[in-house]
């Protein structure tokens, strides 16, 4: 059995605007709000929903890439919410990312070999100058670059060959934990397995963890094991995959999954249209913030928000429809 890598507790993210002479007095945006899940040592764990769900911030939450309001994050029995900026720039180095863009996250300056090199030179700086420039090519290789290529600059590659040379980069100081934020968004279809596949490859290599985060629930189904689907800064739903995909229990995820096409007749959904769009999260409405869009909402639903329970073992929803299936 694996031990518990990350433990999220409770964990918040308010912003505040400023107070404008138009906008008014200042507004709390609740991005994240009350998330907690484990998440254990060599788990692929995906977490989904519409843009401005809340969940890319909460990847940067758990990064410490910008601070908490409330809650702990502990990594390996570290609370590294209350680490110190020093203390935290060491941690990192077992906590990486990888970003969406690629073009955009790779620095157009430098070349391949210098952006792979970076980190080790960050968090590795123990190595000799010829160890460095052997495990640049290492990685390289690792993800299927030709190290002949290593004084290229990013634009001289493709989008999915610069996303390996995200994932290098990521990989480069032996990170546990990887954090990867919409990694396969911007690529074209064609590449999208292949760089699943080598990131699945290299977590079976590794021993890694993944954080995948992503709106797109095909995707996540490729590659995660287990999935949280969030909605306005919370999870509404979190269980096994397969248990997640063949049986959902809150209407958000059923009308998400019911808009994947499905070629097997046999398989189909009966479709689940939303109505209206994500609220303004700076001004979510009371009760289950999904409400004005649910389909069977009650007036209970309106008034009182669902929390988050256990409605068979692994299988968490906050649904008021789904209360009293497991006592
Ligand atoms: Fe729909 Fe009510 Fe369940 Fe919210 S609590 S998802 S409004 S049925």
């Amino acid at each position: 059995m694996s031990k518990d890598l990350l433990q999220v507790k409770n964990v918040k993210k308010y912003y505040v605007s400023k107070k404008g002479f138009l906008s008014g007095p200042p507004k709390t945006v609740k991005a994240v709000d009350g998330v907690s899940f484990t998440l254990k040592e060599g788990e692929i764990f995906g977490i989904v929903g519409e843009s401005g769900c809340g969940k890319s911030t909460l990847g940067r939450c758990i990064l410490r890439l910008t601070e908490l309001t409330s809650g702990e994050i502990w990594f390996d029995g570290v609370d590294i919410a209350r680490l110190s900026r020093e203390e935290m720039r060491q941690k990192r180095q077992e906590m990486q990312v990888i970003f969406q863009d690629p073009g955009a996250s790779l620095n157009p300056r430098m070349t391949i070999g210098e952006l792979i090199r970076e980190p080790l030179d960050i968090f590795m700086d123990r190595l000799t100058e010829g160890e460095k420039t052997a495990r640049v090519e290492e990685l390289m290789q690792m993800v299927g670059i030709d190290i002949s290529y290593t004084s290229r600059f990013p634009h001289e590659f493709s989008g999915g060959q610069r996303q390996r040379i995200g994932i290098a980069r990521a990989l480069a100081a032996k990170p546990r934990l990887l954090i990867c934020d919409e990694p396969v968004s911007a690529l074209d279809v064609s590449v999208r397995a292949q760089v699943l596949n080598l990131m699945a490859e290299l977590k079976q290599q590794f021993g890694l963890t993944y954080i995948f985060i992503s709106h797109d629930l095909s995707v996540v189904h490729h590659i995660c094991g287990r999935v949280a689907v969030m909605y306005l800064g919370r999870i509404v739903e979190l269980a096994e995959k397969d248990i997640l995909y063949r049986s959902p229990c809150h209407p958000y995820t059923k009308a998400l999954l019911s808009a994947i096409p499905q070629p097997d007749p046999e398989r189909k959904r009966e479709r689940v249209i939303l109505q209206g769009d994500v609220p303004n999260p700076a001004a979510p409405p009371p009760g289950c913030h999904f409400h004005l869009r649910c389909p069977y909402a009650s007036e209970r639903c309106r008034q009182e928000i669902p929390e988050l329970r256990e409605t068979e073992k692994g299988h968490w929803t906050a649904c008021h429809l789904t209360e009293g299936v497991k006592e």
